[in-house]
């Protein structure tokens, strides 16, 4: 079987050898990550399938619908009728394409169900995104753990692609004013779907994304093969097909108060340390690990312990983080239908008094292989789950 395989590869790309800068060992070797498997995405995967990419991971938390079909390379008509989920179909496809290739899926959101471990594991990071909100959380994402990402964006019959390179570009640097509020006002949304409220509303064609995703695509092997001289990263490029418009420009300045410029310098990898551990257990090794009997795990996203029905007043304990609160959750509580429900008590940190113990860190919004923060000894640390090692398996 492998003897097949390692035949399949060298046959694969012989076409692309013949390329002078080329380089087939560390695309076979390159980890990609693609968050989003809608018409960019699937252009992006095409391509990196055809391209003979060896590791492709792929994020999406959506089902294929009928108005994906007509820009979605990779998806079918049957794939509607049983609401697939995009990632496993866009995976299995790109392996009919060329079986070399492995991949890894991920059904959730990038905002809260991809943990920086694996943001560190990649040699470059494509998004097909076609929110802003998704988008800052990519930035922030690859920058604290200094990784390049490639962004698109399409419109109509426009579009535009951006590399961003820590320290040389950045995504929140170039946001304007009323962006950023549209950002914070997303960021409010209870759920996936209403944070994500423009999701397959955008007007565009398959040509739009097939000339994005290609140089998408494009960019990425320039970043694999270390090509810097090439790479698109500190400019911007914009197309606009009525008029065959090409535009290529510096990207806006770095501004010294950015938010994006966090970078964790240092990363304490925890072998023993997993999402699956239960909250005390994983205190334990803290305390063990920072000879301390007291250590605080800062979480990303609030922690929703109890809500409150507004009228008649009755209260509900639950544990939560909010991303995952959805509307759907809340009206189970609901005293009486229609009845408002706010919440009353939520924590952003926990500590040894934390009083559900016995849950599981991905219980309380912590994805595998996360790098979590955690403050012991009066200072802060950077401590990966590294016990997740084998959740980024490819296959
Ligand atoms: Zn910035």
């Amino acid at each position: 079987m492998s003897i097949n395989n390692t035949v399949k590869t060298q046959e694969w790309d012989q076409t692309f050898q013949l390329i002078s800068w080329w380089q087939k060992d560390a695309i076979r070797a390159a980890k990609i990550m693609v968050v989003g498997s809608g018409a960019l995405g699937n252009e992006v995967l095409k391509n990196l399938a055809l391209l003979n990419v060896g590791h492709i991971l792929l994020v999406d938390f959506d089902t294929i619908e009928y108005s994906n079909l007509s820009r979605s390379v990779l998806f079918r008509e049957s794939d509607c009728h049983s609401h697939q989920l995009k990632v496993e179909v866009a995976a299995k496809r790109i392996k009919e394409i060329n079986p070399n290739v492995k991949t890894k899926t991920i059904n959730g959101d990038i905002i809260v169900d991809v943990g920086l471990g694996i943001f560190s594991r990649m040699d470059v990071v494509i998004g097909c995104l076609d929110n802003r909100l998704a988008r800052l959380f990519l930035n922030r994402a690859c920058h604290k753990v200094g990784k390049s990402w490639i962004d698109g964006a399409i419109e109509n019959l426009a579009g535009q692609i951006n590399v961003y390179t820590p320290s040389k570009s950045c995504y929140e640097c170039q946001l304007t004013e009323s962006e950023k509020n549209n950002i914070r006002y997303r960021l409010g949304c209870p759920d996936v779907a209403q944070r994500n409220a423009t999701a397959g509303r955008i007007p565009t064609t398959p040509i739009s994304a097939s000339i994005i995703g290609a140089l998408q695509a494009q960019e990425a092997l320039k970043i694999v093969m270390k090509n810097d001289k090439f790479s698109m990263a500190g400019e911007r490029f914009y197309f606009e097909g009525m008029n065959n418009l090409f535009l290529q420009y510096n990207s806006v300045p770095l501004k010294e108060d950015c938010l994006s410029h966090d970078f964790y310098k240092e990363i304490i990898k925890m072998r023993q340390l997993s999402s699956f551990l239960s909250i005390k257990e994983a205190f334990k090794l803290l305390f063990e690990h920072f000879e301390s009997d007291n250590a605080i795990i800062e979480l990303d996203h609030e922690l929703v312990l109890e809500i409150t029905s507004k009228e008649s007043e009755q209260s509900h304990a639950i544990c939560i983080p909010r991303p995952h609160l959805s509307e759907q959750i809340m009206r189970k509580y609901q005293a009486k239908a229609g009845e408002a429900l706010i919440i009353t008590q939520q924590i952003d940190r926990i500590d040894r008094g934390f009083p559900h113990q016995e849950r599981s860190l991905q219980e309380v919004g912590i994805p595998p292989l996360h790098i979590i923060s955690v403050i012991a000894n009066q200072k802060r640390y950077y401590v990966e789950l590294s016990g997740d090692e084998s959740y980024l398996d490819f296959a």
